[in-house]
Order: structure tokens, then C-alpha cells, then sequence
């Protein structure tokens, strides 16, 4: 069904963690062991300090681990972290087995009740008649548990707590709320030193901190809304550069440009599948009478994503093999609930613009069609100089047909095999995922790193062979016949709000030339009248050739010039003195790296022109 951040959203909105299969779990890597053995000796601990806490559930994380707990006779801070921690070291010292116990259920059910764990009780009522139910002990600690873990607590060498927040029982609002212990673990010491000098990198590079520094984006939740950001005009140039690329890229290759409003009525959502199942997930919907004689109001839902308007727009026209591939893209808006809790600066937001387009094409026009925009992809990574990615490949699973992927086989083994070897003959690097397709079709996550090495998703890229069909779409093929097209959702770059945040860690809110908010600024050295006019004119003539050029003449000695400039993150100072002016040149100098010599003034112009036209690195 969707692309971009839509699949990832709308599991999100999910926030329960969802039951591991036994399969999946024997899969458990070593990291992901330790990090759940970490999680029991963490709810040791606790225990141990605070015997009257109740328990829910400790998994590992891509991050590390997390045991949520019901405490009301304590709030935890981080300042009880160093007492935990110790407490953890203890249990790490006593080197205590992990011991595997089969219950039947009804011994399960009467052990947690004696304890008053009822959050125990609930979790237990989760799994399925005929798994068995194990529990886990080490030491003291006794806990309902699928394994696997590692051999004994001594296994956990290097360990450190991380946050505290809160989370609903089953990331259910109207459940109870609990505390949620953060921690991490690693193989070793030296891993989680690396580990924690990336996270303080990070924190430099927190999205959040330098959009407000360099006053690139702001949120008012009192006025506007929680998760729906404001651009700022430094933010709103990087949304637009980004635009340009989309459509100067889109442009060349044959993509045509549309536009569709923000809403539509609940027909259109019933049509795309997306009521009821992620009704959730979208705002409540507006309700009113279309004439006054109508017996029923008329629902109309914000949109959560663009496919069903562009597919309408397919519809809008009776369409020809000739007309196909058709490449329908726009950056549309999309608004999606989020709960509040979940909501994350740029990265997790209730209105987002998706760099989106779909391509209804026939079958013998794929392969070709799905290379271009991988390539388009590529090419994009190739700007950013992302020169880490991976692309997960995600396909369905046969015997799962018809309950959780649509049911046909042949499509699904056709597309499946024509991305697969799209991947492989064209040297992508590609990893293959089984049984976490959409419902729809195969996908493709696309997974980049920053430059200092932390993992973001992206984008999503969906084959989609079910949707068409459910709208009906058809063309008219060679032979007078109607046949439904497939359609590939592509987002390359994403939605603005999670690339942008992407990007300001990526550069650390250093962008290069042709994205930089305020890419020139000029500075003259004193204020002298005929200096003055000369860095005007520079100005103008920058701007003229619409260069996001600044002038800085005030009576500020240079060195402070220099510092406001630098500390804009302005990526290009032209300094002028007397001397400059007097030999027609200027002296460049260029953020956090310094003064690169002085050069005539047209090929100065010249060159920042060039560069921004090349989007240069
Ligand atoms: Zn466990
Ligand atoms: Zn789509």
C-alpha cells in the first residue's frame, strides 16, 4: 500500500511489542541475548531495591533493552541509575544460571497471582494454547519468558542504563502507565565505549537542537499542534531545494507532476483498505451534511497518504498501453495520529510531505522501470555522499497466502523474482527479508547511514498489485483488452520532515553549497563608504543569479563578523578590505575550514554559481 513512512508509522502507531515466533526467536543473535539477559538482571535489580515493583516485559531493542515496570511508591530518575547499575553488577558477579522451566498455564497463572504481578497474568493470557509457557530464573528472579538468553548472568560484560520514560501497558493510552528503564549492553567494554561516544556525537548532531540554533523549524503545541511543524524561511529554503532536486530528477525521467487536496471522503479509504484497519492511525474524521435535505452526513478523512488520491487521478481519463509507464508525482501532504508520546521533533510528526509518486505500468514494463528508480535512488545517495546503504527486501511468505499477503500466488512470485534479480544484476546492496512484505506486495526499506555512522530508514519503495484492483484501474491493452496495471509507491527522499532531520545530523547542520539556508555572506573589514558599495554590489550580483547571498558592513570589527558568520553556519564569507577592492578581488573564506586565499571577483562568482548548480559536495 504505501511507501515512505507509512508502513513504518502506521506499525509503529502498534507501539505494543509484537509477539516473537519461536522461529524468530531461536534467530536471537548473540548481541540481542545478552541485551535481553540484560533486561532480566536489570528487573533483578530493581527487585531487589524495590521489592513491591510490579513487571511487565523486558525485550531487546535495536538499541539495546528496555523492562517496563508499575512503581508508584517511586519515581525513577537517573539519579538512581548508579545504584541500579551496581545492584546489576552483583547479579552479573554471582554469575547466576539461566534455568528453563516449562509451567502449564494454570501454575504460570497461580504463581504471578500470588505475587500480584497482574501484568504477568495479562501477558500469560497472550500466548497461544499449545506454546508452552517458560519461565526463566536466575538467582531469585523468576520471570515468564521465551528465552533465549545467554548461559549465565557473568555473560554480561558490559552494561549501562540510559533513560527513564514513560509507556502505557500494551502502548495503550487507556491503559495503565508504567516506567520504562532504558539500558544498553554490548559483546565488550571497548563496543559500548564506541558506542557511547557515537551517542554524544549524535547528541551534537541532534536535529532538534541545531534546527533551533540555525532557526530552521519550530513546533507550537499550544496554537498549532503538537507534531506539526512550522518551517522557519532557513527551513523552508532546505525544503525547497530538496523539491527542486525531486523535480529536476522527476523531470528527467519522464515523471509528470500532480496535485491533490488534503482531504477525501471515507469511500476513498474504505477503497484503499486503510479503513478500518489503521483508522488509529489517521485523525478522526469531519463530518457534515452536503445539502441540508441529506439524511446522512458525509465523513471526510484527512489524508494519510497519497496513493488513493493518484490513483484516482489514474482513474480521471481512460488510459492506453501508450499511456504507460505512467509516473504521477507529487509532494503531497499527509497527516497521520500520532500519539503524543510517540511524537519526535522532525523525525516523528502528524503532518509530514512525502517526496511520493506512482508508476502503474504493465508487467513487461517492470524490470526496466524498477532499475530506473533504483537508480534514481542511487543517484540521490551519490548528492548526499551516503556511501553506506541497504536496501531490505521484504517478501512474502506462501504459506501466509490470503491471511496476511493477498492471494496471488503467481504475482507475488513474479514480482518477487523480477525485483530480486533487478537487485542482483545491478550490484545494489541488498539484503532479502522473508515473510515481512506488505499485504500488497513486495517492498523495499531503504536504510542509510549517517555520517557518523547511526542507521535511519529512510525511504520505501512497494511493488503493489492489489490496490489497482481494488480501484478498478484499468488500461486498454494492444489487443482492445482491459487489464489492471501494477503501480511501484516510490519516495526516494522520503517526507521532508524525516529527510531534513536525517540531513541536519548527516552534516551536522554544515550543508554543502547548493542547500545551505544562507550560502554567501559578505563582510567587509570597517565600513568605509566606497568598500561598502563594492560589497553591495557583490551582493546584488549574487543575488541576481539567485545565490542566497547576505552582506554583513557593519561597524563590527572583522573578527566578530567572522564569528556571527561562522556560527550562522554560513557556508561561504567573501571578506573585502581595502586591498581587495582596490585589485577587483575577493578573499573567501568557508565555514569551519577557513580563509582559502583571495581570487578575482567574476571567478569567485563564477565558481559559487557552478557549485550550486552541480549541487557539489
Ligand atoms: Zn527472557
Ligand atoms: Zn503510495
Amino acid at each position: 500500500m504505501q511507501n515512505a513512512e507509512a508502513n513504518a508509522s502506521f506499525e509503529a502507531a502498534k507501539t505494543d511489542v509484537q509477539r516473537k515466533s519461536l522461529d524468530q526467536r531461536e534467530q536471537m543473535n548473540e548481541l540481542m541475548r545478552i541485551r535481553h539477559s540484560c533486561a532480566h538482571m536489570l528487573a533483578t535489580a530493581v527487585l531487589r531495591i524495590w521489592p513491591d515493583a510490579l513487571l511487565d516485559i523486558g525485550p531487546p531493542t535495536d538499541e539495546g533493552f528496555y523492562y517496563d515496570f508499575d512503581l508508584p511508591s517511586h519515581r525513577f530518575t537517573p539519579d538512581d541509575f548508579p545504584r541500579i547499575e551496581e545492584e546489576m553488577r552483583k547479579v552479573a558477579k554471582e554469575n547466576q544460571v539461566f534455568e528453563k522451566r516449562i509451567q502449564t498455564r494454570e501454575e504460570a497463572r497461580a504463581y504471578f497471582e500470588g505475587k500480584g504481578q497482574k501484568f504477568k497474568v495479562e501477558r500469560l493470557a497472550d500466548i497461544p494454547e499449545g506454546e508452552a509457557i517458560s519461565f526463566y530464573q536466575n538467582g531469585e528472579f523468576v520471570d515468564l519468558c521465551a528465552g533465549p538468553h545467554v548461559m549465565r548472568t557473568g555473560n554480561v560484560k558490559a552494561f549501562k542504563l540510559l533513560k527513564v520514560a514513560s509507556a502505557y501497558f500494551r502502548g495503550n493510552e487507556k491503559n495503565p502507565q508504567l516506567q520504562r528503564l532504558y539500558g544498553t549492553a554490548f559483546k565488550n567494554k571497548e563496543e559500548l565505549e564506541t558506542w557511547l561516544k557515537l551517542q554524544e556525537e549524535a547528541k551534537k548532531r541532534d536535529h532538534r537542537r541545531i534546527g533551533a540554533e540555525m532557526g530552521l523549524f519550530a513546533f507550537d503545541s499550544e496554537y498549532v499542534g503538537p507534531g506539526l511543524p512550522l518551517w522557519l524561511p532557513k527551513g523552508t529554503v532546505l525544503v525547497e531545494e530538496l523539491e527542486r532536486l525531486a523535480k529536476e530528477t522527476e523531470f528527467a525521467a519522464n515523471y509528470v507532476r500532480v496535485r491533490t487536496p488534503h482531504l477525501a471522503k471515507e469511500k476513498m479509504y474504505k477503497t484503499s483498505g486503510h479503513l478500518p484497519y489503521y483508522a488509529e492511525s489517521m485523525f478522526a474524521p469531519m463530518e457534515f451534511k452536503e445539502a441540508e435535505a441529506d439524511e446522512v452526513a458525509t465523513r471526510y478523512y484527512l489524508k494519510a497518504m497519497n496513493c488513493p488520491h493518484h490513483h484516482r487521478i489514474f482513474a480521471a481519463e481512460p488510459r492506453s498501453y501508450r499511456d504507460l509507464p505512467l509516473r504521477l508525482a507529487e509532494y503531497g501532504t499527509c497527516y497521520r495520529y500520532e500519539q503524543s508520546g510517540e511524537l519526535f521533533g522532525l523525525m516523528r510528526v502528524r503532518s509530514m510531505q512525502m517526496n511520493d509518486a506512482h508508476i502503474y505500468l504493465t508487467a513487461e514494463q517492470f524490470a526496466a522501470e524498477f532499475n530506473a528508480v533504483n537508480e534514481m535512488y542511487l543517484k540521490y545517495f551519490k548528492i548526499f555522499g551516503l556511501d553506506r546503504y541497504l536496501m531490505r527486501f521484504s517478501t512474502h511468505d506462501p504459506s501466509k497466502l490470503g491471511q496476511k499477503f493477498v492471494n496471488e500466488p503467481e504475482l507475488w512470485k513474479k514480482t518477487e523474482d523480477m525485483v530480486r534479480d533487478v537487485l542482483k544484476s545491478s550490484g545494489i546492496n541488498f539484503v532479502e527479508v522473508p515473510n515481512e512484505a506488505a499485504f500488497y506486495g513486495p517492498k523495499i526499506d531503504v536504510q542509510v547511514w549517517s555520517a557518523i555512522g547511526r542507521e535511519f530508514t529512510i525511504a520505501t519503495n512497494q511493488v503493489d498489485f492489489a490496490v489497482p484492483q481494488r480501484f478498478g484501474l484499468v488500461y486498454k491493452d494492444r489487443d482492445n483488452t482491459e487489464k489492471t496495471p501494477l503501480c511501484i509507491h516510490r519516495a526516494p527522499l522520503g517526507t521532508h520532515e524525516r529527510f531534513i532531520g536525517f540531513l541536519i545530523e548527516h552534516y551536522a547542520g554544515n550543508f554543502p553549497l547548493w542547500l545551505a539556508p544562507e550560502q554567501v555572506r559578505v563582510l567587509t573589514i570597517g565600513d568605509d563608504e566606497r568598500l561598502v558599495d563594492y560589497a553591495r554590489s557583490i551582493v546584488t550580483e549574487l543575488r541576481g543569479q539567485q545565490v542566497r547571498a547576505e552582506g554583513d558592513w557593519s561597524t563590527n570589527p572583522i573578527k566578530a563578523k567572522i564569528q556571527d558568520a561562522e556560527q550562522a553556519k554560513v557556508h561561504t564569507m567573501l571578506v573585502l578590505g581595502g586591498r581587495d577592492l582596490d585589485a577587483g578581488v575577493v578573499s573567501v573564506r568557508l565555514h569551519s575550514k577557513g580563509p582559502q586565499g583571495a581570487k578575482p571577483r567574476a571567478e569567485v562568482v563564477a565558481d559559487i554559481v557552478a557549485a550550486i548548480r552541480e549541487r557539489r559536495a
